[in-house]
C-alpha cells in the first residue's frame, strides 16, 4: 500500500497551490489524485477563448511565476498587466507538476483517480481506468481542495430544461458553432456571459443581434483597481475604498453606491440595481462594449429552453428563428457552507482572504507545515465563505480584515505574506516614496476598524 503525508484530493489551482507550499515549507510527501487525467482542475475543459480576470503576476502556485509580468499592450486591457488564456493556465499547472512537485521526489499525481472515502488513516480511491479501487495510507491529512469546486459550462448540467430541438451549446462551442446562426442568446449575467459577449462582438456580430438573458445584474469591479506590482497602489487605493465605503455606508444599497462613485465598481446598466457580487472584474472599455448590446431580457430565471420560446420565472419570450442559445449559467466557484478549515487528520481548503483563491490554498499549506495544534491553525484561517450577493460581500470584506489583523502577532505569517507572490500587495512596504500608495494604505488604516464593525452590522 503506498503511503504519504498529505492526500490532496483535486489537482486543480487550489489543490496545486496546498501541495506546492507544503513541500518547500516542510519535508512532507504529497499524493494528489484527480478525476481529470491531468493537473489544472477546470481551466483543462474551459471554453477556447477563456483568459484570467487577474493579472497572471498574482495567479498560480507560490514557487513558479506565470507569464513574465509584461503589460498589455493593445485591446481593451491596454496598460494592465497580462492574463494568461486557459491553454498558458494549462501549460503553466502542467509544468508545475513536472518542476515544482514530482522533481522534489516527495510529491505524485495520480491522475483519472476517484476519491471515494477515508476512515483511521487509509483513503480508498477508484482507478477510473482499471476499475480497481486502491488504498493509500495517509499519515498526517486528507486535504479536500474541492469542496468549493468550480462548475462549469462545460460539464454542469443547465438548471433548465432545454428541448433536443432547439438550438443549444454551451460557451465552450461558440466558435465552432457561430458561422452557422444569425443571432445568438446569451444566457447568464456573470463573467462567462460577459466573455461571450465580448466574443461575439469581437468576432464581428451586430449587437443588435444578440440578445442577453441576465436573471440578476451584477456589480463588477474595475480592473484598472486590480493591478500589482508598479501599479500596486491601485490595488491600496481599491482596498481603501472598500474600507472607507465600509466604514460609512447606511446600508447595502448606499455601500455599493459608494464604491460605484468611488470608480471601484461598475454596472452594465445604471437604471437597474444589481442583486450579485461576486467579485468579477472588467475593465472600462469592457463595459462600454458590453453596453452596446441593448436587448437585455430580466424576467427571472430561465426555466426551459425550446425551439421557438424562452420560457422564464417571469414570462415567455419569443426566440427568432436562427438563433443560437448561449449556455453562460454555470456556477463558478461553490458557495459551499463554511466549516473548520483544519481538523485531526483533514483539511478542507476554503476561502481566507476574499478573492485571492490560490493565494488561499498557499496559505493553508504554510498554516499546516508551520503550526501543530488545531485550534491555533483554525483560529489563523478562519473560512470565508464567496459572495453572491453584495450582502455577502459585505460580510466577507469584514471578515478577511478581522483575520489579517489577528496575524499581528504571527511574523512568520505576515513574512510569508508579504513575500508571497500570490499576495496582490506584494511589494507595498518597500514603496514608501510612492506617495499614492502611502496615501492609499493610510485611508486604509483610517477606516479599516469602522468598516470591521460596521459591515457585518449592514449585512
Ligand atoms: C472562467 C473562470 C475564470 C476564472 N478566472 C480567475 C482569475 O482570473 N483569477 C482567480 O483568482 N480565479 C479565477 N477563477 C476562479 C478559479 O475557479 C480558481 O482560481 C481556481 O481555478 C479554482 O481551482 P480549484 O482547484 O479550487 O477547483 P477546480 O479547478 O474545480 O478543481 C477541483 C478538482 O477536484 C477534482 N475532484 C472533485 N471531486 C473529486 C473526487 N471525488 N476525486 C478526485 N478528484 C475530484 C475535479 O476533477 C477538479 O479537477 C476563475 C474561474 C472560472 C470558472
Amino acid at each position: 500500500m503506498k503511503v504519504t503525508d498529505y492526500l490532496v484530493i483535486g489537482a486543480g489551482a487550489s489543490g496545486l497551490a496546498f501541495a506546492d507550499t507544503v513541500l518547500r515549507e516542510s519535508d512532507a510527501e504529497v499524493v494528489l489524485v484527480d478525476r481529470r487525467s491531468e493537473v489544472g482542475g477546470h481551466w483543462r475543459d474551459a471554453y477556447p477563448f477563456v483568459r484570467l480576470h487577474t493579472p497572471s503576476a498574482y495567479y498560480g502556485v507560490d514557487s513558479l511565476p506565470l507569464g513574465r509580468n509584461r503589460l498589455i499592450t493593445s485591446g481593451r486591457n491596454v496598460g494592465f498587466y497580462e492574463q494568461a488564456n486557459g491553454a498558458e493556465v494549462g501549460a503553466y499547472f502542467e509544468a508545475v507538476r513536472i518542476q515544482r512537485l514530482e522533481s522534489s521526489g516527495r510529491a505524485l499525481f495520480l491522475g483519472r483517480r476517484e476519491f471515494l472515502n477515508h476512515q483511521a488513516g487509509i483513503a480508498r480511491v477508484r482507478n477510473a481506468a482499471t476499475g480497481r479501487v486502491d488504498k493509500i495510507g495517509v499519515r498526517r491529512g486528507v486535504v479536500d481542495a474541492r469542496y468549493q469546486e468550480a462548475s462549469i459550462p462545460a460539464t454542469h448540467t443547465p438548471s433548465y430544461a432545454v428541448d433536443p430541438e432547439a438550438a443549444f451549446a454551451p460557451i465552450g462551442m461558440l466558435p465552432e458553432r457561430v458561422g452557422d446562426y444569425r443571432e445568438f442568446m446569451v444566457i447568464g449575467g456573470g463573467k462567462t456571459a460577459a466573455d461571450a459577449c465580448l466574443w461575439l462582438l469581437d468576432a464581428g456580430t451586430d449587437p443588435d443581434r444578440i440578445l442577453w438573458v441576465r436573471p440578476r445584474e451584477m456589480w463588477f469591479t474595475d480592473r484598472a483597481g486590480m493591478q500589482p506590482l508598479e501599479q500596486v497602489a491601485s490595488i491600496m487605493n481599491g482596498l481603501a475604498d472598500d474600507a472607507e465605503a465600509g466604514a460609512h455606508a447606511r446600508n447595502l444599497v448606499d455601500l455599493c453606491h459608494r464604491l460605484e462613485d468611488a470608480g471601484r465598481f461598475m454596472r452594465l446598466d445604471t437604471r437597474v440595481e444589481p442583486t450579485m457580487y461576486r467579485g468579477t472584474m472588467l475593465s472600462r472599455p469592457e463595459l462600454v462594449a458590453l453596453r452596446r448590446i441593448g436587448n437585455v431580457i430580466r424576467l427571472g430565471h430561465v426555466k426551459a429552453v425550446s425551439a421557438g420560446h424562452l420560457l422564464l420565472g417571469g414570462g415567455v419570450v419569443a426566440i427568432p428563428p436562427h438563433t443560437l442559445a448561449v449556455d453562460c449559467s454555470a456556477r463558478g466557484l461553490a458557495a459551499s457552507p463554511p466549516v473548520p478549515i483544519f481538523a485531526r487528520g483533514s483539511i478542507r481548503l476554503q476561502q481566507v482572504r476574499h478573492n485571492s483563491p490560490t493565494f488561499n490554498a498557499a496559505l493553508l499549506g504554510f498554516i499546516e507545515a508551520h503550526r501543530d495544534d488545531v485550534a491555533e491553525k483554525n483560529r489563523l484561517a478562519p473560512p470565508n465563505p464567496y459572495a453572491s450577493t453584495p450582502r455577502d460581500m459585505a460580510r466577507m470584506f469584514a471578515r478577511t480584515w478581522a483575520t489579517e489583523r489577528s496575524w499581528r502577532h504571527d511574523p512568520d505569517i505576515l513574512r510569508w505574506v508579504a513575500h508571497s507572490r500570490l499576495n496582490l500587495l506584494r511589494g507595498l512596504e518597500e514603496r514608501t516614496g510612492d506617495v499614492a500608495a502611502t496615501a492609499a494604505s493610510a485611508r486604509f488604516v483610517a477606516n479599516v476598524a469602522a468598516a470591521i464593525v460596521r459591515l457585518p452590522q449592514l449585512a
